[in-house]
């Protein structure tokens, strides 16, 4: 089969990566990918905007797309101006709290200086050696839940992935950044979801909403009918799940640290 290429003025340059371009009057930092054949605009959990577009695209096209998203954008702004995210601090003593798949755990300061963390009979077990240094101990924090993450999601994977009938994809838990989960194709190969590790501080139905959604792009990349569709067969309630995730996700614990005097 042909593939079709778009024409392109070999005169205009192409949008770059990490550029940062003005559409009416809005500032948007450029990602290109090269696995990318549409153009995506993201808020940033700073508020920052990034538009997301394929190797070689056009300014021309690029602007096109951002002047027809700014109702979009300036609804998805206001709202956010109305329910500001307030992602809490943590400190790391005894009794401190911190959420593992929708239940909270307190925190209990280990005489072993260097003892990793681990849950222990209901509690977060951490080495008073790295609960000292509040750097080292939201690393080590953030590890496990990296970890745990990871884990709990390989078990997870292959139902779910027979139930919305795709390849079970590689799985990674890190920073996805201003998102919950991504996709990613192989290249003929398995494909990779990245989750995000503070995600995993939330209920099991809204974990596996992500795993679910992130699945689904499997099938059909971007969010257009057919893809809520698809998601919909999947999870009846994904609209409420949606809802859900945007609320309680906007006061989960990102690694930020409490200064303490
Ligand atoms: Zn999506």
């Amino acid at each position: 089969m042909p593939t079709t290429a778009e024409p392109r003025d070999p005169c205009r340059p192409a949008l770059e990566d990490g550029q940062v371009i003005v559409v009416a009057g809005r500032e948007f930092r450029v990602v290109v990918s090269e696995r990318r054949r549409s153009l995506g605009l993201t808020v940033e959990r700073d508020g920052s905007l990034v538009l997301r577009a394929p190797q070689g695209c056009d300014p021309e096209r690029a602007a096109t797309f951002l002047r027809e998203g700014e109702t979009w954008l300036a609804e998805k702004l206001r709202r956010r101006e109305d329910h500001p995210p307030a992602h809490p601090e943590r400190g790391f003593r005894d009794g401190e709290t911190f959420a593992y798949l929708g239940r909270a755990y307190r925190l209990q300061i280990s005489d072993e200086e260097r003892a990793a963390v681990r849950l222990v009979a209901g509690r977060l077990v951490i080495g008073k050696g790295i609960a000292r240094d509040p750097v080292v101990a939201r690393r080590a924090l953030i590890g496990w839940y990296r970890r745990n993450g990871q884990r709990w999601t390989q078990g997870r994977l292959q139902p779910w992935a027979a139930r919305m009938e795709v390849r079970e994809p590689d799985v990674v838990v890190r920073d996805v950044g201003g998102r919950w989960g991504t996709y990613r194709p192989g290249d003929g190969a398995r494909g990779t979801m990245a989750l995000h590790w503070a995600l995993f501080q939330l209920p099991v139905h809204l974990v596996d909403y992500v795993i679910a959604h992130e699945l689904a792009h499997i099938r059909i990349p971007g969010h257009g009918a057919d893809y809520w569709s698809l998601l919909r067969q999947a999870i009846p309630e994904c609209e409420e799940r949606k809802g859900e995730l945007d609320d309680l996700g906007r006061r989960l614990w990102l690694g930020d640290i409490r200064e303490e005097s």
